[in-house]
């Protein structure tokens, strides 16, 4: 039952449409110029890049309401400093990248709500027919809320909710209240159905963890309730998995992106083959401005280039990023932030 669930992702035929009518010539020449590069690069072993990124994840901000054990702006474990994205700064980068990027998605760290131009940033992207997305744990999705991010455009909604009791949800949303969560769903499909929007994509996104995975079904029959378009499962990251501090890694080993080896020790499932499509096709700008590989390297320790000196093409193919690539072609698990990371592997998240 569970690995249904895991292969069967509801198809979101208005989603898929929706998708793909932000899909201009441009933008679909510079996919086929990105997807060409990454095969090429892999057939050849040597890094080639001929187009821009597909999708680009911006960071509104590193602050979160929230004390989620796996996660450093939870933890404030950061080394790098907290700020909000400006608005002049976010709409000025998207000017430059717009033409050949499809997917933007609202999020690195933090909690997207806590930047009070969040939406006004939204609609700046989809009034450039950019496919918009977010992930939120739906801490301040009140009414007005609610309104305003179905008016802004946004094309997907994300909500984490790990949990269908507060006993269980709180293990992992430390200082969240599930009844917060399951309102602020609620007015979202209310006001979806007031304005008659197709968008957002209303996705309960449920992290399987070891405390939650009993409630794997029960997410379902909630998000039914609640009115939610699907339900999502994601595989949880472990920084030290070798000793799981926190007791996070589930029994079910669908849901587990560790296996045990025989000496009875976790080890990732990953292969780490030396290619990453998510590097080719794929980056994330944080808050100030900082550009670094994927949404893995959440401290911004390999920082490939920096918006607010130089612009997103120089960056792109500039020495680091180059340097960067050719690294993880020749040995991927020699680098941090690659040896435990999902990419490639094949379980759900
Ligand atoms: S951490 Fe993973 S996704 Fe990020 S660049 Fe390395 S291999 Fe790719």
């Amino acid at each position: 039952m569970l690995y249904f669930y895991i292969l069967m992702r509801r198809f979101q035929f208005n989603d898929t449409r929706n998708l793909l009518s932000k899909l201009s010539v441009r933008r679909g020449w510079n996919a086929l110029k990105v997807y060409s590069s990454f095969y090429l690069s892999r057939m050849t072993g040597k890094p080639i890049q001929w187009g821009y990124p597909i999708s680009v994840s911006f960071e509104p901000t590193t602050s979160c309401n929230l004390r989620c054990p796996e996660c450093p702006s939870g933890l404030r474990a950061f080394s790098r400093p907290t700020g909000m994205l400006e608005q002049s700064f976010f709409e000025k980068t998207i000017d430059e990248i717009h033409k050949d990027l499809l997917y933007l998605i609202f999020y690195f760290q933090g909690e997207p709500y806590l930047n009070p131009g969040f939406l006004d940033m939204v609609r700046y992207a989809s009034d450039k027919k950019i496919y918009t997305a977010t992930s939120t744990n739906a801490h301040y999705l009140n009414d007005k809320n609610a309104k305003k991010t179905v008016e802004s455009g946004l094309d997907r909604l994300i909500i984490s909710i790990d949990g269908t009791t507060q006993d269980v949800y709180e293990q992992y949303r430390v200082g969240g209240k599930l009844s917060k969560v399951v309102e602020g769903a609620a007015n979202i499909v209310k006001w979806k159905k007031e304005l008659k929007s197709k968008t957002p994509l209303v996705v309960f996104q449920f992290l399987v963890v070891k405390p939650n995975e009993h409630q794997v079904d029960d997410i379902r029959q909630l998000a039914d309730e609640v009115g939610v378009d699907d339900v999502w499962y994601k595989t949880a990251q472990v920084y030290d998995y070798q000793n799981d501090p926190n007791q996070l890694i589930p029994e079910l080993n669908h849901f587990s992106r560790y296996k045990k080896n025989s000496e009875g020790q976790y080890v990732p499932k990953n292969k780490l083959s030396n290619h990453c499509w998510k590097l080719w096709h794929a980056n994330v700008i944080t808050w100030d401005g900082l550009v670094v590989p994927c949404c893995f390297d959440k401290d911004a320790m390999h920082q490939l280039g920096n918006m607010k000196m130089q612009s997103f093409r120089e960056i792109w193919n500039n020495e680091n990023y180059r340097q960067f690539r050719k690294e993880l072609m020749s040995g991927r698990r020699n680098i941090d932030i690659c040896s435990n990371c999902s990419e490639g592997v094949k379980v759900w998240g």
